[in-house]
């Protein structure tokens, strides 16, 4: 493929994807987005991190061919457009890339380029691991025990940009339609003339592949726990089928090894007394049972029976060694999450929740400035890995902020491509370098007797403690 203004390094080879698994060449090129602001201090001290713990760890065995590609201001300077489409192709081309912060335009047609990456990509998953690093300030007693990772839904939900703006044709054209068509519905809406209204879709198949994609990695990092976050207790529709289609999915693809937190009630119940009738046990694990409507009862007994019926591969205790499934609603995982952080693993969310969960949690652990992030496409292997801050314009070019996102999302992506040496030698030099105080100002604010370096200084000093 030919770029108009994308230099394709002269070595290297691409990324493919073949048969689900991704072919990642020793001499690789990635492309990268510089990013806006305090993308360019950001950037550069990440790629010194990156090549040398690259050469460290493979020592010219393997090596990374970066390719600069355009987008935000550096791309509206250069080709009129803030998302030129040869951007967009070459990371379809190229497979796995990783970008910094971008300014988001006002006006022109674009909500975010972030946004509109993710759309055009199809990236359906949000990935942001939430783990504590040694020594990095944290406002709660124990962020030792934090050890998560979200995997947000990206394309639908509240997020997929249908609305209509109070005052406009459309916005009447669509209240009219369902005065007509919906008159119950309109009914609901309590200030109807003056009402912006914006459409939540939450589909089947957008749910089997964000939950499918959680549960998979789950597995496959042997976690222990997939919890799904939804207010479906409210909006039954959509959050509510999330969570419905959610215990679908594990249920029909991975049935043997997982096991829902309330089958494991209902099997522990068994086997602490083998006796128990069905009907016994569907009041232990629903204690309002009596209380219930006789088609509710049914399908408790059912359910206990369905779970009864696991006893040869999850019974006797074997429900204990397999990926518990649970779900939570989306208010109270805000405040468990900091009273019980020990007790959630793996969360599955919608697109909204998930937005506000990844950055309250990302607190927890030093905030913004080293929170990492993905954007993924499980299916076709189509990934890049970013900044979760945006791009700070007051620090830009004063080499001043804290590379550690980018620099960490950098570590999710060589961990992504199997190159597990360099993401290893990555947090080890973030660990260092922390650890000596040797820290950027956000954290430099936060801690005594820390020594503040500079945004470069602390990339340098991660490098220095890759040797430790
Ligand atoms: P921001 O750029 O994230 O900055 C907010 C504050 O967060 C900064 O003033 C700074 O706090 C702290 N911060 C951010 N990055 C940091 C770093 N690397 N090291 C240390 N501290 C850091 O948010 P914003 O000012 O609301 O947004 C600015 C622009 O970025 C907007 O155009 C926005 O649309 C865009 N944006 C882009 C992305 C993205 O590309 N992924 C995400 C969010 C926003 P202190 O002032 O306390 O030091």
């Amino acid at each position: 493929m030919g770029y108009e203004k994308i230099q394709v390094p002269a070595e290297g080879e691409k990324i493919t994807m073949q048969d689900g698994v991704l072919q990642v060449p020793d001499n690789v090129v990635l492309p990268f987005i510089e990013g806006d602001g305090t993308g360019r201090d950001i950037w550069k001290a990440s790629v010194a991190v990156f090549d040398a713990a690259v050469e460290k760890a493979y020592g010219g065995k393997r090596k990374v061919n970066w390719m600069e590609v355009y987008a935000g201001e550096k791309a509206y300077d250069m080709f009129n457009e803030w998302l030129p489409a040869e951007t967009i192709t070459a990371f379809e081309e190229y497979v796995v890339g990783i970008k910094g912060p971008l300014t988001t335009p006002i006006g022109g047609g674009i909500r975010s380029l972030n946004v509109a990456l993710r759309k055009l990509l199809d990236l359906y998953v949000c990935q942001r691991p939430v783990q504590y690093i040694e020594g990095v300030p944290s406002p709660v007693k124990h962020p030792e025990y934090v050890d998560m990772v979200i995997f947000r839904e990206n394309t639908e939900d509240i997020y997929t940009g249908a609305e209509f703006e109070e005052g406009t044709e459309e916005n009447k054209k669509f209240m009219d339609m369902m005065k007509e068509e919906f008159p119950e519905q309109y009914e609901k809406f309590r200030f109807p003339n003056t009402a912006g209204i914006s459409i939540k879709p939450v589909s089947q198949e957008g749910t089997a592949r964000i939950v499918r994609a959680a549960i998979q990695w789950a597995l496959d990092n042997k976690r222990k726990d997939v919890s799904l976050v939804h207010k479906g207790n409210i909006m039954k529709f959509t959050e509510g089928a999330f969570r419905g289609w959610g215990y679908e999915i594990a249920k029909t693809e991975f049935r043997n090894d997982i096991v829902t937190e309330r089958e494991t009630w209902i099997l522990g119940n068994k086997e602490s007394n083998p006796d128990m009738t069905v009907e016994e046990n569907a009041k232990a694990v629903d204690p309002g049972f009596d209380m219930m409507a006789p088609d509710k009862q049914q399908e408790i007994l059912g359910e206990v029976e369905e779970a009864m019926g696991l006893w040869d591969t999850h019974g006797d205790g074997k429900w204990k060694s397999k990926l518990r499934i649970r779900d939570t609603i989306a208010d109270i995982v805000f405040q468990q999450t900091i009273t019980r952080a020990k007790s959630f693993d793996v969360l599955a969310t919608m697109n909204l929740n998930g937005d506000y969960l990844s950055d309250a949690l990302a607190a927890q652990i030093g905030g913004m400035g080293i929170a990492p992030g993905a954007n993924i496409n499980y299916t076709t292997g189509r990934a890049i890995f970013e900044a979760t801050h945006g791009t700070a314009p007051k620090y830009a070019d004063l080499d001043q902020v804290n590379p550690g996102s980018v620099i960490l999302s950098g570590e999710m992506m060589f961990r992504y491509l199997g190159w597990h040496e360099v993401a290893d030698l990555i947090l080890k030099g973030m660990s260092g370098a922390v650890a000596a105080k040797t820290v950027t100002y956000d954290f430099d604010r936060l801690m005594d007797g820390a020594t503040k370096v500079k945004c470069s200084e602390f990339g340098e000093a991660m490098i220095k403690h890759m040797d430790d």
